[in-house]
């Protein structure tokens, strides 16, 4: 049962590799089974047969009673090994002749009274008379063990070297599932200008195909959107303006209040929209320069020194980059501020670890907060996309925050990631080549 549930889980590509195993055994121990077969029922039949007659032959010619000299010129001759024994004496051509006795030997046909045995070599017995034959076809050079070891050590290296050609053609077959999958979890982390490159006309390449072009046009429909996000925020700026004086002219109050606050938020959400325009033009809209990231974080940090439940940064080296400051203090300003945000009511604080190598920087930001439920974590980072929409209220963001803050990164050539566990936190991992 537990079987079965594993092979079920096991990917295309093992079970592929298992049909194949198991066709293999099949097919060699089929063989196997007939290879004996045969042998033991048609030709072994057929060499005892002509090994009899071929005994009976020279028998008749050494004659009854046996002429010893005619027996050694037949074994000289045909290189075969001869013993005679009669109640009265045994004569054999060889001191290396076997002895009857030491001979594992099968009826071969009670008719003949003859028997006959096969190791190294064949050898017959007959019965003429009160006298006993031995035939031995003895073959020194040629061992019949050693064939029959050699023939399984051949098989077998056959076997694995058929089964590595198989592997590797299956691998070869399966690749493009491979890259799908590859694909598949890029546009499940939101990547979706990633094109898998196929020269294939099956099933699986027209199977990228759609998929490329799937991808393609989700590419396209999430620029119309951000696209339209920007017009209608840049058509927005006009009427503000003029509302804005319209308030001047009213005269303070409650509502006058209200409208300036709403109006500010508006303004706030306009210029954060227009900020990731920036970032997503050609040159990034980036100022570049020398920046120490440790200090950057450590300036955000002292921004937030009043907030619970505090944040502690790690790190044992200095680090430093190229970037733009003001974009990358705004970056850190909203991870910082939602990590606080979402464990404000917790015992530990937020831990910024920066670490690195030669070739990136990578700073994690871990709370230990409420967390994020895993459905969510794709659309994290798409424009206006809040978790529980009723603590917007309550914790004031409209959900633009980690837009902006992907679209930093990127601008950088970096790259984010989220991690999260409800009720054991989040962690925010950026990425930035050095
Ligand atoms: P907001 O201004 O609403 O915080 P963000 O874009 O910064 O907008 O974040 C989007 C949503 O992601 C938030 O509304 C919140 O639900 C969720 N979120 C972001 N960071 C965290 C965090 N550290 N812990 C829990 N939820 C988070």
């Amino acid at each position: 049962m537990n079987l079965v549930k594993k092979l079920n889980e096991a990917s295309l590509f093992v079970k592929i590799v298992l049909v194949f195993i198991c066709g293999h055994l099949f097919f060699a121990t089929s063989m196997w089974h007939l290879k004996e077969f045969f042998f033991e029922n048609y030709h072994a039949k057929n060499i005892h047969n002509t090994a009899y007659n071929y005994s009976s032959l020279i028998i008749d010619k050494i004659g009854t009673p046996p002429d010893t000299s005619l027996a050694r010129k037949y074994a000289d001759d045909l290189h075969i090994n001869i013993r005679i024994k009669t109640n009265s004496f045994e004569w054999a051509n060889s001191k290396t002749t076997p002895h009857f006795e030491d001979l594992e030997l099968k009826d071969f046909h009670a008719k003949f009274r003859s028997k006959i045995g096969f190791d190294e070599g064949l050898h017959v017995k007959t019965e003429r008379g009160n006298i006993d034959y031995l035939i031995s076809i003895q073959r020194d050079e040629y061992d019949f063990k050693f064939y029959d070891h050699l023939f399984i050590i051949i098989a077998l290296s056959w076997f694995t070297i058929v089964l590595y050609i198989m592997y590797r053609v299956v691998r070869k077959i399966l690749t493009p599932v491979m890259q799908l999958k590859e694909g598949v979890d890029n546009v499940s982390k939101g990547i979706f200008n990633n094109v898998i490159e196929t020269n294939r006309t099956d099933e699986l390449g027209k199977l990228i195909n759609s998929f490329n072009t799937m991808n393609r046009e989700v590419r396209e429909m999430i620029k119309s959107r951000d696209q339209l996000l920007l017009d209608v925020s840049h058509e927005l700026r006009t009427p503000i303006t003029r509302v804005k004086l319209a308030l001047e002219f009213m005269d303070d109050s409650k509502p006058k209040v209200n409208i300036q606050d709403d109006i500010k938020e508006i303004e706030t959400m306009i210029s954060e929209l227009l900020e990731t325009e920036r970032l997503g033009s050609k040159f990034g809209g980036l100022k570049k320069e020398y920046v120490v990231v440790n200090q950057l974080l450590e300036e955000v940090s002292i921004n937030f020194a009043n907030r619970e439940p505090g944040v502690v940064i790690n790190t044992k080296n200095s680090y430093s980059m190229n970037g733009d400051p003001e974009r990358l203090k705004t970056l850190f300003r909203n991870i910082v501020d939602n990590a606080l945000k979402y464990s404000s009511n917790q015992p530990k604080p937020v831990e910024i670890n920066l670490t690195g190598d030669s070739s990136n920087i990578k700073i994690s930001i871990q709370d230990f907060g409420e967390g994020i439920p895993e459905t969510e974590l794709t659309h994290i980072f798409e424009p206006f996309y809040r978790v529980d929409k009723s603590r917007s209220k309550e914790t004031g963001g409209y959900g633009l925050g980690m837009h902006l803050s992907q679209k930093i990164v990127e601008a950088h050539g970096g790259e984010i990631e989220i991690t999260s566990k409800i009720n054991n936190g989040s962690n925010i991992i950026i990425t930035f080549p050095i």
